[in-house]
């Protein structure tokens, strides 16, 4: 998928457009898991043209009294990583001194800008943009978020732009494309490091889907796989600072290319915002998931069990806690061969397919001894069911009255298929439909 960054100062809507941007996606997200955990990603799509938005916004913490500096460090991550940057501006405001500065960073690019001036509502306002004019960044576009005019001019203007990306070859026998993530100084490079070697027993190296993400494949311990090395790996010197933004922002494209990520979390600072923000990135990608907490190591064991540290985590995973949770160390190497045998059995899990007539003679049974609830007097028979030919694992169930079956009966069907069915660390999609 193309990324698309939101930038631009505090407080000129950017979280309303963005949140315009991803609404009908998120929608249909929220009926399945039942929560809504980032707002600071989403899919969106356009005249059929899928792609990912980021807003770069969401994660500055109050408003006013933002550094400059701070919006100068995301603007410049954006133009990094974007494929596409939306710069924002405010005609209430007009051009400030930061407007300036930002459009003074986004000259020098060479990756499609698109300026859009916001909270222009009427005829007048409409003159007020031509200030604008005045960034340097040529034509813009005249919008009001609030109630979506003048964003659809935008947005088709977007998708042409877009680059294309190189079709993805249908391989015969993929390998597990893994991806490491984490926050800054988690330990993704020693894991890496200590899993790889240093004489990196690399077979191909191959050009992935985009410029910056090279696909290489490993051969070790008797397991063949690929590592998503982004330029946010490669790159990882360049920005040390423990900033949200930062490992979010570079997820989000390895992420999208592997099939599981390996999270890495420091064991002596726990599961935090962060960690859960990448997590739920990769969740809300449907990729499989495998958590480490590494630097188990330095935690005294007498004061944290791995149980006790293992529980805490899972209450943040909450609904999707089917997740593999290993302790670590990239330092000692301990248990790193676990790590990279569980990460290879959750793409195996992700992968699979079962047959219909299994699972229908697996699940029928549960659901006759525990039918949805009848609503309105009315009652709810499920006749037949199966898994979708689909990339992620996704299951539908036929019934006579599928609106009538709420999220809580929905979550048990995926408790049950769970328990039948080994699909840990894999988020699955259960649909009910109108045989
Ligand atoms: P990255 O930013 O996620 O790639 O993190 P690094 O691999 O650069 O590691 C950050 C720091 O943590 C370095 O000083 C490592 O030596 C240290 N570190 C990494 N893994 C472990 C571990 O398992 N135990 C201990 N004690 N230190 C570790």
């Amino acid at each position: 998928n193309n990324i698309v960054a939101i930038v631009g100062r505090p407080n000129v809507g950017k979280s309303t457009f963005f949140n315009r941007l991803i609404q009908r996606r998120d929608a249909i997200v929220d009926s399945v898991s039942g929560v809504t955990r980032d707002r600071n990603y989403g899919k969106s799509e356009w005249n059929g043209k899928a792609f990912s938005v980021i807003d770069t916004g969401g994660y500055i913490k109050g408003s006013d009294d933002v550094f400059e500096g701070e919006i100068r460090r995301q603007v410049e991550l954006a133009i990094d990583e974007a494929d596409a940057i939306i710069f924002l501006v405010d005609v209430e405001e007009g051009v400030t001194p930061m407007d300036a500065e930002v459009a003074k960073l986004l000259r020098k690019v060479t990756k499609p800008i698109l300026l859009a001036v916001n909270k222009v509502d009427n005829g007048a306002r409409e003159k007020d943009a031509v200030e604008f004019y005045s960034l340097g960044l040529g034509e813009y576009f005249t919008i009001a978020g609030m109630n979506g005019s003048g964003t659809g001019e935008l947005l088709d203007e977007l998708v042409r732009v877009l680059p294309e990306l190189p079709e993805v070859e249908e391989e015969e026998n993929p390998l597990p494309k893994f991806t490491v993530v984490g926050r800054p100084n988690a330990g993704k490079s020693s894991f890496i490091n200590a899993l790889i070697g240093e004489d990196r027993f690399v077979v191909t190296d191959i050009a992935g889907t985009t410029r910056d993400s090279i696909d290489t494949t490993y051969n070790r311990f008797g397991f063949e796989f690929k590592l998503v090395d982004t330029a946010g790996i490669r790159r990882k010197a360049k920005v040390k600072e423990d900033l949200e933004f930062y490992s979010v922002m570079r997820s989000v494209r390895a992420i999208e290319h592997s099939d599981v990520c390996i999270l890495m979390i420091d064991a002596t600072r726990g599961f935090e915002g962060q960690d859960q923000n990448i997590f739920w990135l990769a969740e809300k990608n449907r990729k499989g998931v495998v958590i480490l907490v590494n630097k188990w190591d330095l935690v005294e064991k007498d004061t944290m069990s791995t149980r006790d540290y293992e529980r805490k985590i899972r209450e943040e995973l909450q609904p999707f806690t089917d997740v593999p949770i290993l302790f670590v160390s990239a330092l000692t190497k301990q248990r790193l061969l676990k790590a990279l045998e569980v990460a290879v059995e959750v793409y195996e899990n992700r992968k699979q397919r079962i047959a219909t007539s299994k699972f229908n003679d697996v699940m029928l049974p549960i659901i006759e001894a525990m039918p949805p609830p009848a609503l309105k007097g009315k009652y709810v028979k499920i006749k037949y069911c199966m898994q979708l030919p689909t990339p992620t694992p996704q299951f539908v169930f036929f019934a006579n009255l599928p609106q009538y079956v709420k999220d809580p009966y929905k979550r048990f069907i995926e408790n049950k298929l769970r328990e039948n069915y080994n699909f840990s660390g894999v988020p699955i999609d259960i649909y009910f439909r109108q045989k």
